[in-house]
């Protein structure tokens, strides 16, 4: 079997790429993947999850996703619609089939786990393939992203613990003679937020949800990630703003706490500081129902449970009968070290610009199709870690400007973004009407704090 372009993980970054390079090369690609279906970890999730971000720039390029609605009820109520994780399963088997596959220059192998150097082996059949490529191997897995239904806890739980993964919440309604009295959400990410908004969203009362929080978060406020014209005043107003507290900020917590005066940061609890931002991006309204929820349990991370009571790093908690614990704890995505993007017949998509694995891997295709040599390339797609702790957010900051720059000064990449749909904000910036002076101002502040931003960032930058 020969290919141009082997590409492992049929998930959203296997799926970005393929479909920017399907279109701007005639290359030949195979698609391995483990999962029987496209769209990676979206075959995995809770029946109840959705995007955190606007459906409108999530994806791939080729194919819209959604009808760009806004939302008339519930809690992300005035905001972009955010697709379900069934409208994002559906949308990742559309791609599949209705422009990788039905191009004719596709092959994808479901159920195949990639061994290494062009070989992958069928699940149920046991058949090793050997795959000889032609150009290049692209690893689209190293986000080596965890959900709780297929992680192992990285805590003991003894036997006879009630303990599920978010996944069972809306099976509950099977129990009805051993229904639980009482709820333990273990984990405090996005998981174990749409965890909590489920199970006040469907009748529970907030005394009866505990939350075991090892660390609270700095969320992003989705309001400020609308693309559209009409929401010019918010996102763009944001992004000045946050220049403006880049410039300014004496260190990292001043910086948080410019960003949450001006709107772009939000916390559950204003009486609590909170120490990680791995930009779960939130709504107001989601924010007001977390509040709802009084015994929260910051006690650092859980070491074991018995069916009453949970040890943790800095204690004990104890509690009745009935209780469910429910596993929020998988991390989402590995904190992995940036590595090189282009690495001679290798690619390695990571974040170019952060919080968006889809429209970085569908660029750093563009990249690959486009420019000649890897140092090139690799100037283009500068990959940017996720900040493990807050003091490296200003490093992240700073790279997904310093790329921003980078593509801004190529002409055919600031084209190719600004048609992008994966791109919110660039069609939007040059649709402004050069007389609209409230928007010309906002962008005139956008630049005035953009140089000073990042040299005051390169200053908060810890050392190495
Ligand atoms: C609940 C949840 C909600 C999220 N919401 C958003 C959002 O709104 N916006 C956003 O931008 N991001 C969001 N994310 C982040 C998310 O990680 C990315 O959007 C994206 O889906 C990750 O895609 P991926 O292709 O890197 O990983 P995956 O979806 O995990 O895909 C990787 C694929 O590689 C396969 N694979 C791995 N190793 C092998 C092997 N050896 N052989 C064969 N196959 C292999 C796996 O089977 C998998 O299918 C969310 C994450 C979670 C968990």
């Amino acid at each position: 079997m020969e290919t141009d372009y082997l590409i492992v993980g049929a998930g959203a970054v296997g799926l970005a790429f393929a479909d920017t390079l399907l279109a701007e090369t005639d290359a030949h690609i195979t698609i391995v993947d483990r999962h029987g279906k496209p769209g990676g970890h979206w075959n995995d999730a809770y029946s109840f999850v959705s995007l955190h971000q606007p459906s409108a720039f999530y994806g791939v390029n080729s194919l819209p996703l959604g009808h760009d609605r806004i939302d008339e009820t519930g809690v992300n109520q005035g905001l972009y619609e955010l697709a379900s994780g069934p409208e994002v399963s559906g949308y990742f088997e559309k791609v599949m089939n209705q422009r990788l596959l039905a191009s004719g220059r596709v092959q994808y192998f479901p159920m195949s786990n990639y061994k290494g150097d062009g070989r992958f082996v069928s699940l149920l059949s046991g058949k090793e393939t050997q795959v000889h490529i032609r150009k290049k191997t692209v690893d689209a897995t190293y986000f080596g992203t965890t959900v709780p239904s297929t992680h192992k806890p990285q805590f003991d739980v003894e036997p006879g613990v009630d303990f599920v993964p978010l996944n069972e919440l809306p099976h509950l309604w099977k129990r009805s003679q051993r229904m639980p009295k009482h709820f333990v959400i273990v984990g405090a990410g996005k998981t174990a937020m749409d965890a909590a908004c489920w199970l006040l969203a469907s009748g529970a009362d907030p005394d009866s949800i505990s939350w075991i929080m090892p660390r609270d978060s700095w969320l992003l406020n989705r309001l400020k990630t609308q693309p559209g014209i009409d929401f010019f005043e918010e996102t763009l107003a944001g992004q000045a703003d946050m220049m403006e507290a880049c410039a300014l900020a004496t260190d990292v917590d001043d910086l948080f706490d410019r960003l949450e005066a001006c709107g772009v940061m939000l916390r559950i609890d204003p009486s609590v500081r909170p120490t990680i931002h791995r930009y779960a991006t939130v709504s107001t309204g989601e924010v007001a129902q977390l509040a709802r929820i009084k015994h929260v349990i910051r006690k650092g991370r859980v070491t074991s449970i018995s069916p009453t009571s949970v040890v943790l790093e800095g204690g004990q908690e104890t509690f009745g009968e009935g209780t469910l614990f429910i596993d929020c704890s998988a991390s989402a995505v590995e904190d992995r070290p940036a590595v090189p993007v282009f690495q001679g017949d290798l690619i390695v998509p990571q974040m170019i610009r952060l919080p968006q694995p889809a429209f970085s891997a569908a660029l750093t295709a563009y990249v690959e199709a486009n420019y000649e040599d890897d140092t090139t390339k690799n100037g283009l797609c500068g990959s940017i870690p996720l900040p493990r702790t807050l003091e490296l957010y200003p490093r992240a900051v700073l790279g997904n400007m310093m790329n921003q720059l980078a593509w801004s000064q190529d002409p055919k990449l600031r084209e190719w973004i600004r048609e992008s749909r994966l791109d919110g904000f660039g069609k939007v910036i040059a649709a402004v009407d050069p007389t609209d002076m409230s928007k010309v101002a906002i962008l005139k502040k956008f630049r005035s704090f953009a140089m000073p931003a990042a040299a005051n960032l390169t200053k908060l930058i810890p050392p190495s």
